[in-house]
């Protein structure tokens, strides 16, 4: 073991966080610890966000890690396997390039998300539940939690110049259903030892209470389907969530039904929870086949899609278009999730398109008690800081308001410090009083097509642009001496006509607008296709103004014979 124990005269202790503070998702934190010129690193969570309606055609949107790129990296810890803590490895692993590390479920699921996104040669060690690792000048241990999800775990960060304790997500359940209850032992054992520092999950800081256990949602789930006794239920809820599906497969089991999946996360991470022991088929799962003819007050189907998704399970039993559930009338479907927030709009569509079906919904808004968080409420939060006594509190994973209440609700507890960072801050927590440093390179990547491109980048400008404005297409031949030698053509994508302005007509004009500029261009410059297309963009760009009060986006194609 490589085990440093003394700091030295220049070593600090900071922490980044390049994605996840003042945003739900896209987390990436990073400690480093050395003297300024020469730090070494530990990397945090590498997650995702989802794009939404400004960003047409772009799913995926990732951190961007440039300042990382060339440093010393010792190693890229997971903390749980869901998408805003793994998600964005396809996409970064290879511009960091450091070993992963990873309890067993959650490395089960980075090990199949990189190779079905083909990135090979990636070093992936698995650390036990409750396990230690060595990186240099960190001393790691994985500190049991509870969340909403299999395996979630805190990270005791132990340093020369301090120990730091990063939370990742977590809630206070004391009956998880799966896995082990948060390991208070150590986090007390921490606080008596002294913590320098705590980051701290801040998702529901504005929310009184606690969120509740996962046996309360089972116990919700068990007597909502046991009531329900006519009828096909159809079960929205997340696949990472292993505890709600086994509270209910439960609950089916209870009211005599026979549970079949619908959705592709449904099956792999029931597949990963089997791996690691955490999924015992006590109650047999139907195949496809048999679901297709198992009696309708028989069948529960754990379905895919409860955020609205559009290809997800549900959106396409709502649609009529899945392979073998079809809901109607007197069917039921149970949301046992939350709503995300950006996904009001897709859920409610979800939720019209399956009720014009006859089928009856059941959210938690009406039925309390079928979901709860994943996330600690105000008297979780004040019991984690009871227990860690942290003398710096840095609250993440949340919005800019979250962050600062959860500062100022530190405070109140008690708390010496606290900093509350952008995306970018560098913050030296050691030595001397926590401080905001330096800011580094920071922003979001956007996975368009395949790619991964800036988030000013042209491709998305073009069709946030298109989508409002439209397109227009002209394209001529010219010949030698610089003279339009063919018809005009003017083509229209997106933009419209009625009885008084007919599409047609408005294009001819244009057409005839082309031909006045181009006409009244010098030799020279008609020799120029950059120059006639600037000319040809221009006026076609003022005439559209007149006619739709629209700036489309105008694409000139110049044959030269
Ligand atoms: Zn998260
Ligand atoms: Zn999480």
């Amino acid at each position: 073991m490589t085990k440093q124990t003394k700091a030295s005269a220049n070593d600090e202790l900071v922490f980044l966080p390049l994605g996840g503070s003042g945003e739900v998702g896209m987390n990436l934190n990073c400690y480093g610890y050395g003297p300024e010129d020469n730090r070494q690193w530990m990397i945090v969570d590498v997650g995702v966000t989802f794009g939404d309606l400004s960003t047409p055609g772009v799913d995926i949107i990732v951190p961007d890690p440039s300042f990382l790129e060339g440093e010393n990296i010792r190693g890229i810890v997971l903390t749980h396997a869901h998408e805003d803590h793994i998600g964005a490895l396809p996409w970064l692993w290879s511009r960091m390039k450091a070993p992963l590390y990873a309890t067993p479920f959650t490395a089960f699921l980075i090990r199949e998300k990189l190779r079905d996104n083909g990135v090979r040669d990636v070093k992936i060690i698995e650390i036990p539940i409750g396990g230690h690792v060595d990186l240099g000048p960190f001393q790691v241990d994985f500190v049991t939690m509870t969340h909403s999800i299999a395996e979630p775990n805190g990270l005791k960060i132990t340093t020369p110049l301090g120990t730091v304790f990063h939370t990742g997500d977590w809630k206070l359940d004391p009956a998880p259903v799966i896995g082990q209850p948060t390991d208070i032992a150590t986090i007390t054992k921490m606080g008596d030892d002294g913590l320098l520092a705590m980051v701290c999950d801040s998702t529901n800081v504005f929310v009184e209470g606690e969120a509740g256990s996962e046996t309360e949602a089972q116990d919700g789930l068990i007597a909502l389907i046991g009531s329900l006794k006519k009828g096909r239920i159809a079960v929205g809820c997340f696949a990472s969530n292993v505890a709600r599906m086994v509270s209910v497969i439960k609950a089916a089991d209870k009211a005599g039904r026979r549970v079949a999946l619908a959705g592709r996360s449904m099956h792999r991470i029931t597949a990963a929870a089997r791996h690691v022991g955490l999924f015992n088929d006590s109650q047999r799962i139907l195949t496809e086949d048999e679901a297709r003819h198992w009696p309708a007050d028989e069948i529960l189907y754990l379905c895919t899609g409860s955020q609205g998704e559009d290809r997800a399970a549900l959106s396409r039993v709502a649609d009529g278009s899945h392979p073998f559930i079809k809901l109607g009338l007197g069917d039921h479907c149970i949301f046992s999730s939350r709503v995300i927030p950006g996904n009001e709009l897709p859920i409610a569509n979800l939720q019209d398109r399956m009720a014009d079906r006859g089928v009856r919904l059941y959210t938690e808004k009406d039925h309390p008690g079928i979901h709860v968080s994943g996330h600690p409420c105000r008297d979780e939060i004040k019991q984690m800081y009871a227990w860690a006594r942290p003398r710096i509190s840095v609250p993440t994973h949340g919005m800019r308001r979250h962050l600062m209440e959860h500062a100022a609700f530190a405070r109140d507890l008690g708390v010496e410090e606290t900093v509350t960072p952008r995306n970018g801050d560098l913050v030296r927590l050691a030595p001397g009083k926590a401080v905001i440093i330096d800011e580094v390179p920071n922003g979001r990547l956007y996975v368009d097509g395949g790619m991964v491109v800036t988030e000013k980048g042209e491709a998305l400008r073009e069709r946030r642009h298109a989508s409002t404005n439209g397109v227009l297409v002209v394209s001529f031949a010219m010949d030698k001496r610089g003279r339009i030698v063919s018809d005009i053509d003017v083509r229209a994508i997106g933009l419209p006509g009625d009885e008084v302005t007919p599409l047609g007509d408005a294009l001819d004009d244009l057409a005839e607008r082309v031909e006045q500029v181009v006409g009244s261009l010098k030799n020279e410059a008609r020799d120029d296709d950059t120059v006639v297309e600037q000319a040809v963009a221009r006026v076609l760009k003022k005439a559209s103004q007149q006619i739709w009060d629209r700036r489309p986006i105008v694409e000139t194609v110049i044959l030269r014979l």
